[in-house]
């Protein structure tokens, strides 16, 4: 076993799986929501891996698209657009028709961390391209979470990370909670000349907030008042996780970009996308840069990860799918909310779709610091339950395909932890 993987793990006070650094806990084996581990135990994986196996281990469909594409032609680029994939099976368009005019046009990459810094650095070239002055900074919310490059670091709101991507973030400026007053005082401030674009998740993913469509609408609205564009980084929200593909397909209005990553794929591949409005697209008007804004790599739009990504799309548009994902959201809170009523630490679950979290709280009612619910999490994974974590609430993200008797297993195994957990 890689022990020094382990032992890295080992020194951070936010592991969880390794911490005690036992080779019997690395995953050996996945099918639909279950992994197992080396010494052969079962956990339901209410995290879906890195919450991106939305289809869970056993999705036949995208398995079987991957290996014919394997077999036909492993690998290529998509800067040219040149495989069929990319262009004959039209998985650019079919992507962009699921959301809403004027997103018309689609950048494949592998990363959401990738797709966020393209997204950021594409708002102030086309500002450029169209012969507007120059506007540098990004505003972004604290406690957001966009990715691991320099950009995206500085993008993300975590104060402990910034000094590591000092000077980039020169130019990122954040709020501390996402309402429209802060945002637009903040842009104000910075003079709204000077702003080019706001960064924001529909769901903050490191302490789950329920979606609000109408602070999204009139973010994009007022934002376009100030000529300052939107990108959403649905990277975690989008392809089916509330119950809608998009949370971008609900608002009235279009943000400018929208950054989607994660269960594009499923899990299966490293897949993620920018999609642009049309009237950005258009500004790149120089052909030569169209093609090579903002340089793309090696990998991006792999015909295996596109391959993965249309089956994928196969099975979230087949009918009824997402309807069931909603359903069995709704059916899961209520589960929760029954199962867990005689738990004192147990607070409300909130969110929608398979995006949920359940508050946890002290005797004081204070919520559980994120110590103490990463400390919950190794409870729950001794009771065969794997999540993740957030300050004062514990993020359930099982696979989109959870059964009925999954969900019931998930409460039946979070109600065990949490009996068994001494804060
Ligand atoms: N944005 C959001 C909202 C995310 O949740 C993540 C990943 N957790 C990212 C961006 C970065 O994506 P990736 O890990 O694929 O680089």
């Amino acid at each position: 076993f890689p022990a020094s993987y382990a032992a890295w793990h080992g020194l951070s006070p936010m592991t969880d799986f390794f911490r005690d650094s036992d080779p019997g806990r690395f995953l050996v084996a996945g099918s639909g929501s279950h992994v197992t581990d080396a010494a052969g135990r079962r956990y339901l994986d209410a995290r879906s891996s890195m919450w991106n196996l939305t289809l869970g281990h056993s999705c036949e469909p995208v398995k079987e698209a991957m290996r014919q594409q394997l077999d036909v032609l492993p690998s290529g680029t998509v800067l040219r657009y040149e495989h069929p994939p990319a262009v004959a099976a039209g998985y650019a368009a079919r992507l962009a028709a699921l959301l809403p005019d004027p997103l018309r046009h689609v950048r494949f990459g592998n990363t959401g961390s990738q797709m966020t810094e393209q997204a950021a650095m594409l708002s102030r070239f086309h500002r450029r391209m169209t012969g507007q002055p120059e506007r540098r900074y990004v505003v972004a919310v604290h406690n957001g979470y966009h990715g691991t490059g320099p950009l995206a670091t500085a993008l993300t709101g975590e104060p402990i990370l910034h000094e590591w991507s000092a000077p980039v973030d020169a130019y990122v400026r954040h709020v501390t909670a996402p309402t429209l007053p802060e945002i637009l005082a903040l842009v104000d401030e910075i003079g709204p000349d000077q702003v080019t674009a706001v960064l924001v998740e529909p769901v903050l993913g490191s302490a789950i907030e329920p979606v609000s469509l109408p602070f999204l609408t009139s973010l994009i609205s007022e934002c376009r008042a100030r000529d300052v564009h939107v990108i959403l980084d649905e990277v975690t929200t989008g392809a089916g996780r509330t119950g809608t593909m998009t949370v971008t397909e609900r608002l009235p209005v279009a943000p400018d970009m929208v950054v989607l990553g994660k269960g594009l794929s499923a899990g299966y591949f490293p897949l993620a996308a920018l999609v642009v409005a049309r009237s950005i697209f258009d500004a790149l008007a120089d052909p030569p840069l169209r093609l090579g804004f903002p340089n793309g790599s090696t990998t991006d739009g792999h015909p295996i990860g596109m391959a993965a990504g249309l089956a994928v799309l196969d099975v979230l548009t087949a009918d009824g799918f997402l309807a069931g994902v909603r359903d069995t959201g709704r059916h899961l809170v209520d589960l929760l909310a029954s199962g867990l009523a005689d738990e004192p630490a147990a607070g409300p679950v909130v969110g929608e779709g398979m995006m949920l979290a359940l508050g946890l709280a002290y005797d004081d009612g204070e919520p559980w610091s994120v110590r103490e619910v990463n400390r919950f999490r190794l409870t729950c994974r001794d009771h065969g339950l794997l999540t993740s974590y957030a300050p004062g609430f514990l993020p359930l993200m099982p696979p989109l395909t959870l059964s009925r008797d999954e969900c019931a297993e998930l409460v039946d195994r979070l109600r065990a932890a949490l009996g068994a957990h001494k804060v």
